[in-house]
């Protein structure tokens, strides 16, 4: 639901770490997108584990998803992510190299968007079960523009390894 009033939207973001305490690391980065400028954090989803994509010779997975109401416009948010994984110490090696921190834009209220920087909704979000099992637990009826409903897409997903942590085996750093 967007706020017509204040001009703020509602953007999910996919949070996954598995390097120096990946758990600390989410929480971190939760930490620092909820005091963003003109920002608000609504909900995040419970932490999950899941086996590395593409390149498997890495460690598993933290991965969560949260929502947040934002007066920030895309590009703007973009930019106040790319700097939070900066500030939480990303270096980018090869693609799906193992990394402190990544943050995707996964929907930016229902936009469609397509260039150099930014594509939304986030264009592989409806192919990867770590980041629609998490969407689903805090948005159940929530869609995807141009794939129909997420829990459709994780129907069309059969057999995964993501498996959702309980709150006590959170480890602090
Ligand atoms: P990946 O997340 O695919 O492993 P990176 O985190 O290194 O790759 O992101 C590379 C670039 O992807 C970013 O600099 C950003 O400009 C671009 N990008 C395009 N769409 C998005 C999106 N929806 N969310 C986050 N980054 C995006
Ligand atoms: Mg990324």
């Amino acid at each position: 639901m967007n706020s017509a009033k204040s001009g703020a939207i509602d953007v999910f973001i996919a949070l996954g770490s598995n390097l120096d305490n990946p758990m600390n690391q989410v929480l971190r980065a939760i930490d620092t997108i909820a005091s963003l400028p003109a920002t608000e954090l609504c909900c995040r989803s419970s932490l999950y584990f899941s086996k590395p994509v593409g390149y498997a010779d890495q460690p598993d997975f933290i991965n969560a998803v949260i929502m947040v109401n934002t007066r920030l416009a895309p590009k703007k948010f973009l930019a106040a992510l790319l700097a939070t994984e900066q500030c939480l110490g990303r270096e980018r090696s090869f693609r799906n190299a193992p990394r402190i921190i990544d943050l995707d834009i996964l929907l930016y209220g229902q936009m469609v968007l397509d260039d150099s920087e930014l594509t939304l909704p986030h264009p592989r979000m409806h192919e990867r079960a770590f980041v629609l099992i998490p969407l689903l637990e805090i948005a159940p009826e929530i869609s995807i523009p141009g794939h129909g409903t997420a829990a459709r897409c994780l129907e069309n997903k059969p057999g995964h390894d993501v498996r959702r942590i309980d709150d006590t085996e959170y480890t602090s750093p």
